[in-house]
Formats: C-alpha cells, structure tokens, sequence
C-alpha cells in the first residue's frame, strides 16, 4: 500500500502529511520538537506560528488573499484552522496562536493514515519523502540536503534587497544599461549629490531606530546591509554599490553623481530587486528610503530585505515546479526551505508537495497548478527565477500574468484588475484541482 514520509511538522509539513492522507496514503510524520527545540519554536505544538500571528491580507485586492481562496477551495488544513481559530485584524487573516497551533496539532495526531514519529532525522531517508523542516533545519539534516543539492545550492541565513514591481518605476527617469559597454541588464536610477545626501541621510536615521538582529550574523563579503554602510562613512555607499562608474545618463550624456541599479528576478522582467541593497531596515523605514531613490518614488515593494538566519535552497537550480527534486524525482521541498517565504506560502507549497508525493506514490504524475492560479505563480517562479543571488519569495501580483490592457486605454489601475486577476486565478486554480488533479472542490466565500 502507497505510503510517504514527511520531514518536519511546522507549516509546511503538517499541511504536506495531512493532503497525502486526505489522497489515503500513509504518512510517517517526523518532528523533532519537543525533544530538540529550535532558536524561534517555544512549543512541541505542530504549525507553531513563531512571530507575528497573521497569515496575510484577505480579499481580491491581496494577493494572499488569492492563495487562501485557492487553499480554501481544496479544503487546505492550515487555512481552515486559521478560519477556525480567527481574531478580528482589520482585513488580514489573523488567528489565536495557541488555539491555531492546537487545532493542527489535533487534526495530524488524530488522522488513522498519520503516524507521527518524535525525533531528529539526520539523514533524508529513501523513498518517497517530502523535506519541510523550514528555516532552523537542524544542522545534521542540513549537511544531509546539501550532500544532495550540492552544498553551494543552500544558504544559510538570508541577506534579502527589495524587491520592486517593474510597473511601478518610473522610466522617464531610470533608464536600461550595463557598465561601460556591458550589455543592458540592469535598470539604473540616477542621484544628483542633493539627492544622494537626502537618501543616505535617510538610511542613517533609519539604521537607528532598527533593532539590529543581524549584528549576530557573520557576514559573507559582499553582504553588509546597506544601512551599514552608510553609517560607514557619507560617501561609502557610492564608493560600493551605489557606484556611478560607466553609467552615462542619457539624459545628461555624464555619469550621475551616484546610481542604484536593479537587477532582473523573474523571467518576463516584472520583479527587480536593488543590487546591493540588503537591509534588515523595518518596513516603514525601508519603504520610505526606496521612495527617495529618484524613478522610485512610487515604487511598489513586493518583496522587503530582510537580514536573519535562514536555511533555504536555491530553488531554481534544484527543484521543479512540482516541487520535486531535479537530482531525485522521489523527493519534494515545500515551505522556506523550497524558497518561499511565509506562513501562508508555507502551508501552499506543503500542500503541493503533499498532494504530489501522494500522487507520486499512488501511480500518478506529479503536477504544477495553473500560471494563473497564485500558487501556481509561486511554484513557476521557484522553479525558473534568477538563480543569481535568489531569495526566499512571497506571494505578490508579479507572479502571475497581467490581464491585457483594453484597446483605447493606456494602463488599468490595481482596483480594476486585481479583482479580475483574482477571479481568473481562483477559477484556474480550481479548474485545475478539479478536473486535473481529481480533488474534491467547493467554492469558497471571498472576503470583501
Ligand atoms: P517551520 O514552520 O519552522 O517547520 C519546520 C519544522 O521542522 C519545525 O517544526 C522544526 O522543529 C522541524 N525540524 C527541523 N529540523 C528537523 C529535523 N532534522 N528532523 C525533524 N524535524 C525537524 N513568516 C510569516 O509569515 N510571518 C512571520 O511573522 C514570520 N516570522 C518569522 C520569524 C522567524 C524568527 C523566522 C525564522 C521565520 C519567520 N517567518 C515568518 C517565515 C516563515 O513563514 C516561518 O518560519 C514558517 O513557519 C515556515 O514554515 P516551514 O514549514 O517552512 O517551517
């Protein structure tokens, strides 16, 4: 008879084992908390939120909101504890973390397919297993997946820049080229000195009312956070990255005083990130230091820096978007260890790779959602981004295709199209899960 294993009981991993089992496949779920903690988890609760307790904005203007409505249609675990334990937060998805945590540790441990094991692995095991041991992945079990993906395909802590939303530059003033004659990958938004001095200003202010989490971290070269510096010295920064050198500005036909360059992160070019600019800045700070970047002002920011330990793998070079191992068809990656980020993406990626190790075990072909769908925006963007310094990803509206303007009109505004983008993904998605993957369906209600 089919059965699978699953490596760690968090998000990822707890949604993973209960999608194989809903398929009737027996899972053997590992987890090593209570008797081996890790530096975030407090508890030996299963799906144990470790921050913040919101899984993300609800409703068709929020792209989080479309993954829900997509897990929702599926009867996801994760997202039907949360609807179960919810506390009133405005237009998020927010829980009570104990009765959350509760409700998914309740559901694995009284599942008759579900046999949970307490303990470490430290080796991935043979057969058909899905690893969704997340961003504190024991050290043992780390080296084990590095000796499979290859060591230099998984990092350990995360020194992540913005990451921007093409639509949202303004190219009247950014313009496209490479260094000297290099070729033209890179957008570049030009400083005057009054300019510079106002954005780095900014950054030293803000580097003071920042909790500096990643003082703790070693830093590789090459990856101090750009606040840092800043506070080196007024002209560090356009001495480093913000380097001016072989950038004529076709405007003035001279090299600006100082230029922030983005580098492409998806394939169609509509998500760029600041090269150079890692940041452990809170948000705020870090949105408003963005917005004094000239041709960035109204930068939307679908990825923030971030500076912490992390564990993931270089998504693009060793999984495919079934989340299955390219080395090993037998073995699937879900949550940040695949190379997302965040509660809700946790729980999406686990159910996938669940859904599919199950599938695989059944007899069956593994499959990746529809383009449209959020998760299967997610999951095509893993398996095909920048390798170049990737970065764990959350959900945004880049990751799946635009709707086409209408004739006659020049641009459509978020109000209009977000509702219908959301609308053509839900109803891919369960399309999808329906007629290709077999699954039982139900509509979900959808928030305001
Ligand atoms: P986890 O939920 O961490 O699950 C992994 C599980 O595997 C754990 O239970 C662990 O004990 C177990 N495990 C590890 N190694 C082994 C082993 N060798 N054998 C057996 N079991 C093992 N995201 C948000 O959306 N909002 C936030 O506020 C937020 N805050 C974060 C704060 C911190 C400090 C960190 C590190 C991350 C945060 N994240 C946040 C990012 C991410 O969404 C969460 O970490 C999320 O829990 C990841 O889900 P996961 O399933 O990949 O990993």
């Amino acid at each position: 008879d089919a059965a699978i294993t699953v490596i760690g009981a968090g998000l990822a991993g707890s949604e993973a084992a209960l999608a194989a089992a809903r398929l009737g496949v027996r899972v053997r779920l590992f987890e090593m908390r209570p008797r081996r903690m890790t530096p975030a988890h407090r508890t030996g609760n299963f799906a144990e939120l470790v921050c913040s307790t919101s899984l993300g904005g609800e409703g068709e203007m929020q792209a989080k909101g479309l993954l829900q409505a997509e897990l929702r249609s599926v009867g996801g675990a994760i997202v039907g504890a949360a609807d179960s334990s919810r506390v009133p937060a405005g237009n998020a998805l927010a829980v009570d973390r104990d009765e959350f945590s509760a409700r998914v540790t309740q559901a694995v441990r009284e599942h008759p397919l579900i046999e949970v094991v307490e303990g470490e692995v430290e080796a991935v095991p043979d057969g058909i297993t899905v690893i969704a041991t997340g961003p504190l992945t024991s050290d043992a079990l780390a080296a084990d997946v590095a000796r499979l993906t290859g060591s230099e395909r998984l990092s350990f802590y995360d020194a992540a820049a913005p990451v921007i939303a093409a639509e949202s530059i303004d190219m009247d003033v950014a313009w496209r080229a490479g260094r000297y004659d290099q070729s033209a990958d890179y957008i570049n938004c030009p400083f005057t000195k009054e300019e510079y001095l106002r954005f780095v200003g900014a950054l030293e202010q803000a580097r003071s009312h920042t909790p500096h989490d990643w003082e703790k971290l070693e830093f590789f070269e090459g990856c101090m956070p750009i606040e840092e510096i800043a506070r080196r010295g007024v002209d560090t920064p356009r001495f480093g990255p913000m380097s001016p050198k072989g950038l004529d500005d076709p405007r003035t036909g001279r090299w600006p005083y100082a230029v922030a360059q983005l580098r492409q992160e998806d394939r169609e070019g509509r998500m760029w990130s600041l090269v150079g600019f890692q940041t452990g800045l809170k948000w705020g700070d870090q949105k408003a230091a963005v917005n004094l970047i000239p041709g960035l002002e109204n930068a939307e920011i679908v990825r923030y820096g971030v500076m912490h330990r992390n564990t993931y793998l270089n998504a693009p070079e060793v999984l495919d978007s079934t989340l299955g191992l390219r080395a090993d068809s037998q073995k699937f990656v879900a949550g940040v260890l695949a190379g997302t980020e965040g509660y809700l993406e946790s729980a999406a990626t686990g159910w996938l790779a669940g859904t599919n190790a199950a599938r695989l075990a059944l007899g069956l072909p593994p499959l990746t959602p529809p383009a449209e769908s959020m998760l299967g925006g997610l999951v095509r963007y893993l398996a095909s981004a920048n390798p170049k310094g990737f970065q764990p990803m959350n959900v945004n509206w880049a990751l799946v295709p635009e709707i086409p303007v209408p004739e006659g009109r020049r641009k459509l505004g978020k109000r209009e199209k977000r509702p219908v983008m959301f609308k053509r993904g839900l109803n891919a998605f369960m399309t999808w899960a329906g007629e290709e993957a077999g699954l039982t369906v139900t509509p979900p209600a959808v928030p305001e």
